[in-house]
């Protein structure tokens, strides 16, 4: 039933997806875990795993490692299960197979440490090039800050539009795209499409809840077979620190336009309070994630993803500490690089969000979506896989 189209890629199973597949076989017959999550209701209503089904069952994993260390068919069991490591593998063939453009999706996957790395300094370089452009005196980048009027002195709001501008428009149009694409393979899931918003409140409820990280209910396995709530506090510290700095951009963004105010904003200032309190979240929830993200067992995870991972938290990390550090030290010799590192470091971000980690959220949460559409209209919405 699922078509393809000029937009739509053509989805075959691979190594990945059949791997995926021969496990959910075995789980349909044994279904020992079907309430630690949402992939397991979502597999019983299926007769067969194509490569579709599993790219959306795979979305709906969060990697909690309960069905790991429940499973009596895991190694050395020689069935071999290991669903969160082959969920795992099939994210990251959806992250590159959804892609817009396609080819920046595969080469953040093949190249993504340069990627980000090349990205960073050539930001740099673009904010000294327009400060040299625009005949500044050199030394203001070396001397310390006087005031936090030297924020603007060293990437005038000119440059920051002109780059921010675009840049964001990018990414939100690329993952409007990609997740267009997977909402479409979605559809071709079912015969029938419900209607359009149907689920969406229990799908948002679910999403900012990290309602299935919690392997129904005793958290998430870390080195051993002892949950724990840490993986779920440290990603929703993560994940509001980052709405909160977004809010604070925006809230500037307002003050500026709407309101015909002009930055520096005072300490006190309602960007300020928001910025700063978000960043501290990020930073303490990136840390928490990167000690974690050690501390996993290595069954649970696709060392190939190690990298991407790995990387995408500590760019995020470096972005709002380096904000953090240029507002804290913005009377220091030290500002302006931090300043330069910061605005590099949050336009590479912007830059690379529809590839790199970032985007997994929106593709869980349109599974999310798919699968609370399919079970409250199992009659409307007939499954077509079999
Ligand atoms: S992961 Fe193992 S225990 Fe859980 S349903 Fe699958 S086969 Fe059964
Ligand atoms: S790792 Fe957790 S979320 Fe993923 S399938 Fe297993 S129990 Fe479900």
């Amino acid at each position: 039933m699922y078509m393809s189209g000029a937009f739509i890629p053509i989805v075959r199973h691979t190594d990945a997806t059949l791997e995926a597949a021969r496990a959910m076989g075995i789980c349909n017959s044994c279904r020992y875990c079907e309430g630690f999550c949402a992939v397991f209701p979502a597999m019983e209503r299926r007769l067969e795993f194509t490569a579709e089904s599993m790219h959306f069952l795979a979305n709906l994993c969060h990697n909690c490692g309960a069905c790991y260390h429940a499973c009596q068919y895991a190694p050395p069991h020689e069935f071999a299960i290991e669903v969160p490591k082959a969920m795992a593998a099939v994210r990251k063939e959806t992250y590159a197979k959804f892609a817009t453009p396609g080819w920046l999706g595969r080469l953040y996957q093949q190249q993504g440490v340069a990627l980000v790395a090349g990205s960073i300094i050539g930001f740099v370089v673009i904010f000294l090039l327009a400060f040299i452009l625009a005949g500044k005196d050199a030394e203001k980048l070396f001397l310390a800050a006087s005031t936090e009027q030297l924020f603007y002195d060293i990437t005038p709001h000119n440059v920051l539009v002109g780059l921010f501008g675009p840049i964001f428009l990018f990414s939100i149009g690329a993952m409007a795209m990609s997740g267009y694409r997977y909402w479409r393979l979605l559809n071709g899931l079912a015969n029938e499409e419900a209607y359009p918003l149907a689920e969406a409140r229990q799908t948002l409820s679910d999403i900012v809840q990290l309602r299935y990280l919690d392997g129904g209910g005793q958290g998430c396995a870390q080195d051993n077979d002892q949950p724990t709530q840490q993986r779920r506090i440290a990603h929703q510290m993560v994940f509001l620190g980052f709405m909160l700095c977004f809010a604070s951009t925006s809230v500037a963004t307002f003050y500026h336009y709407g309101l015909g105010l002009s930055a520096p904003y005072a300490m006190t200032s309602l960007p300020k309070l928001l910025g700063i309190t978000g960043g501290l979240l990020m930073v303490i929830g990136c840390v928490a994630a990167l000690v974690q993200r050690r501390r996993r067992h290595e069954a649970l995870t696709d060392p190939t993803q190690t990298t991407m991972d790995v990387g995408f938290v500590t760019l995020l990390l470096v972005v709002a500490a380096s904000g953090l550090l240029s507002m804290a030290l913005r009377s220091t010799a030290a500002m302006p690089l931090l300043h330069l590192v910061h605005l590099s470091t949050v336009l590479t971000f912007f830059l690379l969000m529809p590839y790199c980690k970032f985007v997994h959220g929106l593709y869980r949460g349109l599974a999310l979506w798919w699968h609370n559409r399919e079970q409250k209209n199992p009659s409307r919405l007939q499954l077509s896989d079999g």
